[in-house]
């Protein structure tokens, strides 16, 4: 047991296979996973168990329907070997947000943050402490309910599994601001995160990558007159000094790092915005030198600047600054996730 969650423990660790200064971001995981089922009406106690195949019937309504969410977190290592989590109530909040949009049953508070915490207290030597490095953490939650008819399933699955991770980007990216595809549209699920948002996006990236662009920046599904995220990572656009990003709304995942970022950015003094910005508006001030940054923020890529973006077959560089927002405000909620600074919000736990 840990902290009341009943533990079976992995007959041998992998620990010592993992090559702690060269992560990959996502491809290797810790020993031991939890999970809980929900049957007959109810989310059953989580436990913990080695980290192991799920076994699925091939009528499991997750392959045929998508019903399929997840979350992403990171815990954190200080210099002190403590473990953090950044804002995890947060992330539990969206979970629920977005199972109840795909019509799954939500989960208990207590099934995700004790949850949670008891895992990272039994796998807390696999939170890396290299700089850029963390533990990611994947809850995710899925239809295990069998039937070939077209409505919600009668059981799902829920699990936490951990990665430690290196960096999600290495360098500056290059974006393409997409003129054809959507990602999400009005009523629709891109608020949520759900798989099927991430897998339409796959198709269009690759067209991108193509060209020699790694992410896309989504636009309104009207017109794609105005900017809206990134594929994983809100967006944020800087013209002359004020910082702004698009308001969140059904199409668009409400990012924590997001509105962290806008806090941090407030504290500093910076100005901010947050209102639609039209790819019209960023070309413009691409042109008469006003924009000065753009940059994404997520969970996985933190704050992630961005080099150039494409538009019509036109590139555009931004130029390098000496003292970007970007880095400033990397610094600052970094700072505040490996506990290296005083945590005025009141976001580490
Ligand atoms: N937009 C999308 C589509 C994402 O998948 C993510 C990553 N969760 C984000 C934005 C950033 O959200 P957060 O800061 O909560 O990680």
């Amino acid at each position: 047991m840990v902290n009341n969650i009943p533990v079976e423990k992995a007959k041998t660790s992998k620990i010592h296979n993992v090559d702690f200064d060269n992560l990959a971001f996502g491809t290797t995981y810790t020993d031991h996973m939890l999970v809980s089922d929900f049957n007959d009406g109810e989310w059953s106690a989580p436990k913990i168990i080695p980290y192991q195949p799920v076994t699925l019937e091939p009528s499991s309504k997750i392959f045929h329907y998508g019903q399929s969410i997840f979350e992403g977190l990171k815990a954190y290592k200080d210099e002190q070997g403590s473990v953090w989590l950044f804002r995890p109530m947060e992330n539990f909040k969206r979970l629920n947000k977005s199972a109840k949009r795909l019509a799954i049953p939500e989960l208990p508070e207590s099934h995700f943050i004790d949850g949670l915490t008891a895992l990272l207290r039994l796998e807390q030597d696999w939170v890396p402490q290299n700089p850029g490095s963390s533990l990611y953490v994947r809850p995710f939650m899925f239809a295990s309910g069998t039937g070939f008819h077209a409505s919600p399933a009668d059981k799902y699955k829920f699990i936490i599994a951990l990665a430690p991770s290196g960096a999600y980007f290495s360098g500056k990216v290059k974006v393409l601001i997409e003129e054809k595809y959507s990602r999400a549209a009005n009523g629709g699920v891109g608020y949520a995160k759900a798989g099927g948002n991430y897998a339409g996006q796959f198709y269009p990236t690759q067209l991108a990558a193509e060209k020699g662009y790694q992410q896309v920046i989504w636009t309104d599904d009207n017109n794609h007159e105005f900017i809206e995220e990134a594929g994983a990572m809100n967006v944020f656009v800087r013209i002359n000094d004020t910082l702004i990003t698009a308001p969140t709304n059904d199409r668009i995942l409400d990012g924590i790092t997001r509105k962290s970022i806008l806090d941090i950015a407030k504290d500093e003094g910076i100005d901010t915005e947050v209102r639609k910005v039209s790819v019209k508006e960023v070309v413009d001030a691409a042109k008469n030198g006003s924009l000065k940054e753009m940059f994404g923020a997520g969970t996985a890529a933190v704050v992630s600047p961005i080099a150039a973006f494409g538009y019509k077959d036109v590139d555009y560089e931004l130029p390098e600054l000496g003292d970007s927002y970007a880095s400033k405000l990397k610094k600052r909620i970094t700072d505040i996730q490996y506990n290296r600074a005083e945590d005025k919000f009141g976001w580490r736990y």
